[in-house]
């Protein structure tokens, strides 16, 4: 469905009009394209912390101009500032030092990352409550800087500073383009460093559900461009789609209803026996039968239930039961943000997108052991065949109550989802990350 009022508002009338009423402005966003710089201008590092040096690799390593004092003039692509070495509240000065005189001075779709020791890591009162606060800060200069700009704090534990490198380049890039506001935790992990960092997932084998249409569609074939084999799966009905979508990308397919009794076993079998196993799971397939509690059906919440969660858990089962998921393998569930803040009409699907963040939160420890990971994404507003059928209404208050004044594309989540399984995201784990343009809803 087009966004007819963000056309209106890039329009040579419409961009008076916007700024004079003080309508809502939805600049076109900078998407990914094989080729482009990593950031739209020099990056500004400041902060001085314990994580600053290893950002400045990444930069180097990205040949992205990275710079450490401020120069008159310059527009910035991006301003990173770690904040590690804030102990206490007085030390949280340095961000307005910092911040203030360039705040104006980021390019259209800047970015902004503010790197942070967890709080749950602090062993000092002082220091764990200075670190929190980061994180009101961060959020407040995502809803400001607008002009689709993002702005993120990325935690990274002590002995963690190795392992940043595909989040660095993930949130400064064009990649990142509809996530914000958003707050990342990297722990210790032995990080697999990708040999080409537009291939990361070259020879490994990749599995995504309800991957005919929608998202699910643009997950498979954001993996297959990174370089892995797409195995795409969908039920018997969307047969013709799902084959249109495997043949583009290069994949297989595989028919079957997740819900059905033997799907597991012949899903782990499948994947055994052609592939020798799997390395990325993605559980998009998901389903609504929205309707008041009062007036909802016990089929209506068995089903939603069933495929958006239980299938999912039975499917893990056998992933790690039988070994079907490789060693460093990723689990990786789409939950909602209906899951976070519920949702009038919704309890059976705010119930299971609920549970997708608790089976990351329950199964991270496990993923771990095992030297892989399970995280999701809770995607806002995205234009798609789900969102069209929204009422008029509610659908342009999905559209707008953001900090990008737009819906999202089945892109963003796919992208997210990507870094999640690059072979470098390794210390990223348990975490549950919003696709949402920083939507206001249970922010
Ligand atoms: P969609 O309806 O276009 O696609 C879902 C796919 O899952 C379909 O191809 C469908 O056939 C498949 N599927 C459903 N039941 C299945 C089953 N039992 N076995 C196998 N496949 C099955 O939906 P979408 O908008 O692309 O959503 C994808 C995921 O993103 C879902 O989990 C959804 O809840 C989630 N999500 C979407 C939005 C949004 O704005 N569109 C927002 C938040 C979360």
């Amino acid at each position: 469905m087009a966004d007819r009022y963000q056309q209106f508002a890039s329009s040579r009338v419409g961009r008076q009009l916007v700024r004079r009423l003080g309508l809502p402005n939805p600049v076109p966003l900078r998407r990914y394209r094989p080729g482009d710089p990593l950031v739209a201008g020099p990056v500004l590092v400041a902060g001085g912390g314990r994580v600053a040096d290893a950002v400045l690799g990444v930069l180097k390593s990205a040949q992205v101009d990275a710079k450490t004092t401020v120069d008159e003039g310059t527009r910035y692509g991006a301003l990173v500032f770690d904040a590690t070495s804030i102990t206490d509240s007085s030390g949280l000065r340095s961000l307005y030092d910092f911040f203030h005189p360039v705040a104006r001075r980021l390019v259209t779709c800047g970015r902004v990352i503010v790197i942070g020791t967890p709080p749950e890591d602090c062993t000092d009162i002082r220091e764990a409550t200075a670190q929190r606060a980061l994180e009101g800060f961060v959020r407040t200069v995502g809803k400001e800087f607008r002009r689709g700009a993002t702005a993120q704090l990325v935690y990274v534990s002590a002995g963690a500073e190795g392992g940043i490198e595909s989040t660095v380049r993930f949130l400064l890039s064009a990649k990142s383009a509809y996530v914000s506001g958003q707050v990342v935790r990297i722990g210790p992990a032995e990080v697999t460093t990708p040999a080409d960092w537009a291939h990361p997932l070259a020879g490994r084998v990749a599995l995504v559900t309800g991957a005919s249409r929608g998202i699910g569609e643009a997950i498979a074939e954001v993996l297959a461009r990174d370089g892995a084999h797409v195995v795409c799966l969908d039920i018997p009905a969307q047969g013709q789609d799902l084959s249109a979508v495997a043949n583009r990308i290069g994949g297989s397919t595989v028919q079957l209803d997740i819900t059905a009794e033997d799907a597991p076993g012949k899903l782990g079998e499948y994947l055994k026996e052609r592939h020798g196993g799997v390395d990325v799971v993605v559980h998009n397939a998901g389903i609504t039968r929205d309707k008041t509690l009062a007036k909802m059906s016990e089929q209506q919440w068995d089903s939603v239930l069933n495929v958006n969660l239980s299938a999912q858990e039975r499917i893990n089962d056998v992933l790690l039961g039988a070994e079907v998921l490789r060693p460093g393998g990723r689990l990786i569930g789409v939950s909602s943000i209906a899951g976070i803040a519920g949702n009038m009409g919704q309890a059976n699907y705010a119930t299971s997108k609920a549970g997708v963040i608790g089976m990351v939160r329950s199964l991270a420890p496990t993923l771990a052991a095992r030297g892989g990971t399970i995280n999701a994404v809770a995607p806002g507003f995205i234009e798609t065949r789900m969102t069209a059928v929204v009422p008029l209404f509610v659908r342009e208050a999905g559209r707008r109550m953001n900090s990008m004044a737009q819906g999202g594309l089945p892109v963003d989540v796919a992208e997210t989802i990507a870094w999640f399984a690059n072979p470098g995201s390794t210390g990223v784990n348990g975490n549950v990350v919003r696709v949402c343009g920083q939507s206001l809803l249970g922010a």
